[in-house]
């Protein structure tokens, strides 16, 4: 893996496709610069070794030019952030955006235009990437959140840098945590899949099987298995179709000595609503027009067994509808389980949409050994995928 720390890159103008998609608000302000933050130990790294610092991101999903997916929005927040002044190039390629860039001084941070603009950037067209090669003399890739994307800035680019392409520090620590998980975790390996439907998580189910040995299904997952055992589900999400399939995955985990923990009780609701009337039930009990919306005190008790011995511990998808306070038992008592496993020495992986979301909320985020910033890409991984911006760095 070709990293930065230990190379110098004096008087080197590097252009950095970080993943500055963040969120603004109706005065186009920043709402939340976790990934902002995120790439800052790269620019600052490259920055302190003497680079010009030329940043690429999208933002958005423009349909083409649109003022208000400039990123000219953020460059007071990425100035703050970063405590340097940021200059703003409107011109994403062409000689007015490598003027700009040589008017600059090293030690200096360019922020480029939205990427987006070009419909070129998503296609991953190879002209496109190339005048993206012309504004810089190396290629920092710190964008995990669209390294699964084979687009012009993310992957494609890198073909024009055949000895100077890097891992940022952020993207080199995403895929240091999947390995850590996937191929070299101390056993037991613990995972705990939750989130909201079977069909989602199908894959990922799949590829871990071959390295886990505990696995815990929580969250709406959890009634198309006891639906397919011949449990009453009641008006629980669920999904008949994958009647055999959730059979068979059960089967291969005994087969690969996989342990699977399904829920023991869980809290039923007889309306998906935070006010609705609440009760605990068996699993497989669920009367008629009442649906299960977290998990009961029997199981976090089971589940925490499992979590305070295993040694590697992956935790995605949620345990209930945590988005509504009396369904969120469920996630924040696993989140402190895992807290507690992690403080023993435990290595613990958050990854992939709403559990990053969960342990945010519930201020867990900094008990945990590592919490992902992609989504998507996150999925993909645990999916087993070998992700084309990774590929297109390690060619
Ligand atoms: P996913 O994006 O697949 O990880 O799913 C996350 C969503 O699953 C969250 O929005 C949760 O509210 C939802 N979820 C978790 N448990 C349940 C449940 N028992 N019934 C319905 N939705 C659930």
């Amino acid at each position: 893996m070709n990293t930065i720390e230990n190379e110098d890159f004096n008087q080197k103008t590097v252009l950095v496709r970080v993943d500055f998609n963040v969120p603004l608000n109706d005065q186009f302000e920043v709402t939340d610069s976790t990934r902002i933050h995120a790439a800052k130990p790269t620019i600052e790294t490259l920055v302190k070794s003497g680079a010009k610092c030329v940043l690429l991101t999208h933002l958005g999903r423009p349909k083409g030019p649109d003022p208000d997916l400039s990123l000219k929005h953020i460059v007071p927040e990425v100035s703050k952030i970063l405590g340097q002044r940021v200059h703003f190039s409107e011109q994403t390629i062409g000689k007015q955006a490598v003027e700009m860039i040589t008017n600059q001084a090293f030690g200096e941070v360019i922020l480029m235009e939205n990427l987006r603009f070009f419909s070129e950037e998503t296609q991953g067209e190879k002209n496109f990437a190339r005048a993206l090669a012309d504004l810089g003399d190396a290629y920092v890739n710190d964008a995990f959140g669209t390294a699964h994307r084979a687009h012009a800035s993310t992957a494609i680019i890198a073909d024009f840098f055949p000895k100077d392409k890097y891992f940022g520090m952020l993207l080199k620590g995403e895929v240091e945590a999947i390995q850590q998980v996937m191929e070299t975790g101390k056993k037991p390996v613990l995972a705990i899949i939750g989130g909201a439907k079977v069909s989602s998580k199908l894959t990922i189910l799949e590829s871990l099987l071959d390295n886990i040995d505990d696995l815990i299904i929580g969250g709406g997952m959890v009634y198309t298995f006891i639906q397919a055992q011949g449990g009453s589900v009641g008006d629980s999400i669920c999904e008949p179709d994958l009647k055999e399939t959730a059979l068979s995955l059960l089967e291969k985990a005994t087969k690969k000595n996989v342990r699977v923990h399904l829920p023991i009780d869980v809290k039923i609701a007889d309306a998906f609503d935070n006010e609705a009337q609440i009760k605990t039930a068996p699993v497989s009990e669920i009367p008629d027009n009442w649906m299960a919306l977290d998990c009961g005190p029997k199981s976090l008790d089971s589940f925490g067994d499992v979590v305070r011995q295993a040694k590697t511990i992956l935790w995605n998808g949620p345990l209930g509808v945590f988005e509504m306070e009396r369904f969120a038992e469920g996630t924040i008592g696993l989140g402190k389980q895992i807290a507690s496993s992690t403080a023993q020495g435990a290595y613990s992986l958050v990854g992939g949409g709403d559990s990053v979301a969960a342990v945010k909320r519930f201020g867990l985020e900094n008990q945990m050994s590592y919490v992902s910033t992609g989504g998507g890409a996150m999925l993909e991984s645990l999916e087993g995928k070998q992700l084309p911006g990774i590929a297109a760095l390690l060619s």
